[in-house]
């Protein structure tokens, strides 16, 4: 079948022919390139064509695809069954290595995605606080459950409009919008509401709005924020998580949370994720507390196994200097092109995490993102993707690079 027919078909059977909606091209004008197979940084669709992938699972791939080390891994523990519902040693292997790896990670629990991650932990600090508010930062992403999906605050003070149909403002009435890197409104939400806050959820360096980096003071001011006030600070380190170093950004910025959400990067590319803190709040989990959270695949041995694997090669190889090195070339690559063309691009970055915005304006929050030129993202993806490089098909998606992209292939791009 051409790549056309696949998506026809897959019209026909799935909503938007796609299982994600960013994989729709939409965002970009475009249909998806059905992909047939992968291997290390690079994707070949269903004709063959080769790409540079520059998305790289949604981040979820650091190692490069099919990594040999995983693979291997894989491959001999299919032989024993994958989901067993009870506990395995595996299961406390990648505990053990989350919690020796991880600042303030006393006690993990595994999940199958970003979503229960933070949705959990966030019921977690609920129960913990005896409160029921929730701080979000605009243009953060923590999945898709009810209480995350809240547009734009309204001239209505703080308060959240729904961003999803299906979602009721009572489910999004309990979370507070403040737009991201802004202390201020943060503190005035505080002030405002301050006893009634349980938690504050904040991804340390935004990626969902594209790249967004915390200004300096901003992660800090939560933290003391939440200190004040007796507020859990929730870090969703979904994206951050053991891609900028092995472990948890706390170390990187020196602030510390109470709760912390990971994902992709540790997850090996198999539907894992996890949530942890403090022994005081995870006991409150069930079995030994009040607090009810569970999966029926949640710690099944592949998944499990595609952690562990990916954990160890990434503490082994360290790649995360060459990361740093490779992000900081493809950023001075971009800015420099862009001069030379005459465009106004502001490139974001963090370490191996990249945006590029058309506008002359730097980028600190959504309004912000929001505020580049779209249609000239949409031309240069179709542009990137003819002459083989396959970024993100939305303007707000961060590219991702992997231990698996050498120099050559940052000056191919
Ligand atoms: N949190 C962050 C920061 C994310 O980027 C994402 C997904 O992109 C999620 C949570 C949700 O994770 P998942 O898609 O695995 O449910």
């Amino acid at each position: 079948m051409s790549p056309h027919a696949i998506y026809l078909e897959a019209c026909r059977h799935i909503p938007g022919g796609v299982n994600s909606p960013v994989r729709s091209f939409r965002a970009v004008n475009g249909y998806p390139v059905p992909i047939e197979r992968a291997a290390g940084c690079r994707l070949w669709d269903v004709e063959g064509r080769c790409y540079l992938d520059l998305v790289m699972g949604w981040g979820s791939m650091i190692l490069g695809h099919a990594h040999p080390r995983v693979l291997d891994r894989l491959r001999s523990a299919l032989s024993r069954g994958w989901n067993f519902g009870a506990l395995t040693g595996e299961e406390v292997e990648l505990a053990r290595l989350l919690c020796g790896s991880v600042k303030n990670l006393e006690k993990v629990r595994l999940v199958n995605s970003g979503t229960e991650a933070v949705m959990s932990a966030v019921r977690l600090a609920r129960a913990f606080t005896g409160r029921n508010m929730i701080v979000k930062f605009d243009g953060c992403y923590h999945g898709h459950s009810d209480g995350f999906l809240v547009g734009a605050g309204s001239g209505a003070g703080f308060l959240s409009v729904p961003c999803s149909k299906g979602v009721t403002e009572n489910q999004v009435s309990e979370t507070l919008l403040v737009p991201y890197n802004d202390v201020e409104g943060l503190e005035e939400v505080f002030r405002e509401r301050g006893e009634e806050i349980a938690a504050i959820v904040v991804e340390p360096v935004a990626g969902n709005m594209g790249v967004v980096p915390p200004l300096e003071g901003f992660l800090s001011s939560a933290r003391d924020l939440c200190d004040k006030y007796g507020s859990l600070l929730i870090f969703d380190e979904v994206i951050t998580g053991f891609r900028f170093l092995f472990g948890s950004v706390q170390e990187l910025f020196g602030v510390e949370a109470d709760l912390v959400c990971l994902g992709k990067a540790m997850s090996g590319g198999l539907p894992l994720a996890a949530f942890g803190g403090r022994c005081e709040i995870m006991e409150g989990l069930s079995p030994l507390g009040d607090v009810y959270q569970a999966g029926t695949m949640a710690g099944n041995l592949l998944a499990v196994t595609a952690g562990i694997a990916t954990l160890e090669e990434l503490e082994e190889m360290n790649p995360y200097p060459q990361l740093e090195n490779n992000g900081r070339i493809l950023e001075k690559g971009i800015s420099e092109a862009a001069e030379e063309a005459g465009l106004p691009v502001k490139v974001n970055r963090f370490g191996s995490m990249l945006s590029i915005f058309f506008t002359d304006k730097d980028v600190r929050d959504l309004e912000g993102a929001k505020g580049s030129n779209s249609g000239m993202y949409t031309t240069f993806f179709h542009e990137m993707l003819k002459r083989g490089v396959y970024l993100p098909p939305s303007p707000l998606e961060s590219w991702f690079l992997s231990a698996s992209h050498g120099q050559s292939e940052v000056e191919e791009v």
